[in-house]
C-alpha cells in the first residue's frame, strides 16, 4: 500500500489490512507464517521551519501482528514466534535535512525516517518494524543441544559419535557471559 503526500494532504488515510506471506520482504532473517495484520492511520504534518519553508512530513501510526519463523540460535531449526508491536513514526522528504545530518541521526532519533518520490510504502515500513521487533536470540527450547561443532549433526534428533572431549571451563564461563549479554 502506497501513501502519496498529495492524497494525504487532502485527507488522512486509515488502513486495516491482512498481508499475505511475501508481501513484505523480510530477507533471510525471518519467514512470515500466515497473514500479517496491520492497521493504523497515515496523515501529513506540516513542519513550519521558517516564514516560507514548510516541510510535509508523513506521520504513520498503527500496529501489526503476525506469526513468523526464525532459526533457532543453536540448531538453526525454524522456530515459530508471534510478534506484535505498535509504531508511531515520522517520515520527512529525503534531502530536506541535508545529506550530512541525515547520516548523523543517532539511535534515540530513529523514529524519524525519510520518504522518496513523494510517497511512502507501507510494506517498507512494516519490514523495518518487524525486523526491529525480532528477539536478539531465539531458541527452539531452553535445553536445545545445538549442532555438533565437529560433524554438524543436530544433536536434538541425531546422536553423533564424535568425541566429546572434556569441556574447558574457560569457554563455559565465556558462553554463559555471552548468553547474559544477549538476553
Ligand atoms: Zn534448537
Ligand atoms: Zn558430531
Amino acid at each position: 500500500m502506497e501513501f502519496k503526500v498529495t492524497e494525504l494532504e487532502r485527507e488522512p488515510v486509515e488502513f486495516d489490512l491482512a498481508l499475505g506471506p511475501g508481501a513484505v520482504d523480510l530477507g533471510e532473517e525471518a519467514q512470515q507464517v500466515g497473514p500479517l495484520a496491520t492497521n493504523g492511520r497515515a496523515e501529513v504534518i506540516h513542519e513550519h521551519r521558517g516564514p516560507k519553508e514548510v516541510v510535509a512530513d508523513i506521520r504513520l501510526k498503527g500496529s501489526f501482528s503476525g506469526k513468523f519463523e526464525v532459526p533457532c540460535a543453536r540448531c538453526v531449526e525454524p522456530v515459530e514466534i508471534p510478534l506484535a508491536a505498535d509504531f508511531d513514526l515520522i517520515f520527512r522528504p529525503i534531502g530536506v535535512d541535508g545529506g550530512a545530518s541525515e547520516r548523523s541521526i543517532s539511535a534515540p532519533e530513529t523514529e524519524i525516517g525519510y520518504y522518496q518520490e513523494d510517497s511512502l510504502l507501507l510494506e517498507d515500513v512494516l519490514r523495518e518494524q518487524v525486523l526491529l521487533s525480532l528477539p536478539v536470540r531465539t531458541l527452539c527450547s531452553e535445553d536445545c543441544k545445538g549442532l555438533c561443532p565437529r560433524c554438524g549433526a543436530n544433536r536434538n534428533t541425531q546422536p553423533c559419535t564424535c568425541e566429546t572431549g572434556p569441556s574447558d571451563p574457560r569457554w563455559e564461563a565465556l558462553a554463559g557471559l555471552r548468553g547474559r549479554i544477549k538476553s
